[in-house]
C-alpha cells in the first residue's frame, strides 16, 4: 500500500529558501533527506507524465505548498490572458523539458487525475510554488506520486518578456515550476532557468537545467516508444 508523505517546501521564484552554495554543475536535485525522486522507475523507456488544470476548488491536506487551489480563470481574466494562451504556453513549457530528457508530457484525459496539477492559489502568496509528493518506501530513489503547481492569482501575469521584473512571464514561470515537479531544486546562484530569482535574460533551458533533467531521466532518445507511468 502506498503511503503519502509531505512534500518538501519549495520556494517560488522569489521567496523562502535562501540560496545555498552555487552548484558547480548548474543544477541541484530535489533531496528529501537523502531521498531523490523521479517520475517512473527506470530510464529504460521515456515516462509519460500527464498534466492538467484545476477545474474546481480542491485541497490537499498533505501538501506543504499549494494546499488549496482554485481554477485559474479569474487570474487569467485579470491579466487579460486567454485560456487558450495558457494551454499553449504550458505546452511550450513542458516541451522545453521533453526536448532534452527522456520524459514525455501529455494533457490528462478529461476526468482523470493528472500527475501534475496546475492551478491558482486559494490563499495568494509570493508568485508561484510547486509541491512534490513521492511514494514512501525503501531505497534512495523514489517515484514521484503527485506534483502540484500553483500561481498567485493576485499578481499580474504576462506572456513574453518586457523588462518589467515585477510581472512574471507565464511560460518561464511554468517551466521553472515544472522543473521542480520533475525533481529539480534551485541550483543556487544565477544563470539557470531553475535559479531562484526571476530574470528575463533567457526564455529557454540553460546548460545546468539540461544537465539536471538528463541526470534524472537520461538524455532524450528519439524513436522510442513511450511507456505510461504505472501508478
Ligand atoms: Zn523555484
Amino acid at each position: 500500500m502506498k503511503k503519502w508523505v509531505i512534500g518538501l517546501v519549495m520556494a517560488g521564484l522569489v521567496g523562502v529558501g535562501g540560496a545555498r552554495a552555487a552548484g558547480i554543475l548548474g543544477f541541484r536535485l530535489l533531496d528529501f533527506n537523502g531521498v531523490l525522486v523521479r517520475w517512473g522507475a527506470t530510464e529504460a523507456q521515456p515516462v509519460v507524465v500527464t498534466y492538467g488544470f484545476v477545474a474546481a476548488p480542491v485541497a490537499f491536506s498533505d501538501a506543504r505548498n499549494c494546499r488549496a487551489m482554485v481554477p485559474m480563470d479569474d487570474m487569467l481574466a485579470r491579466s487579460e490572458i486567454d485560456s487558450a494562451v495558457l494551454q499553449r504556453e504550458a505546452a511550450a513549457a513542458f516541451q522545453m523539458w521533453e526536448q532534452v530528457a527522456n520524459i514525455r508530457f501529455a494533457a490528462a484525459a478529461p476526468g482523470s487525475r493528472p500527475d501534475i496539477l496546475i492551478g491558482a492559489q486559494r490563499d495568494p502568496i509570493a508568485f508561484a510554488f510547486a509541491d512534490v509528493t513521492y511514494v514512501k518506501g525503501d531505497g534512495p530513489l523514489r517515484p514521484i506520486e503527485r506534483s502540484l503547481i500553483c500561481f498567485n492569482p493576485a499578481k499580474r501575469w504576462k506572456v513574453g518578456f518586457d523588462g518589467n521584473l515585477s510581472v512574471y512571464d507565464l511560460r518561464y514561470t511554468l517551466a521553472h515550476e515544472i522543473g521542480h515537479a520533475i525533481g529539480l531544486d534551485h541550483p543556487g546562484g544565477h544563470g539557470q532557468l531553475m535559479s531562484m530569482h526571476y530574470k528575463e535574460d533567457f526564455r529557454a533551458l540553460q546548460a545546468g537545467d539540461v544537465s539536471g533533467a538528463v541526470r534524472i531521466y537520461g538524455p532524450r532518445r528519439s524513436g522510442q516508444q513511450a511507456a505510461s507511468f504505472a501508478k
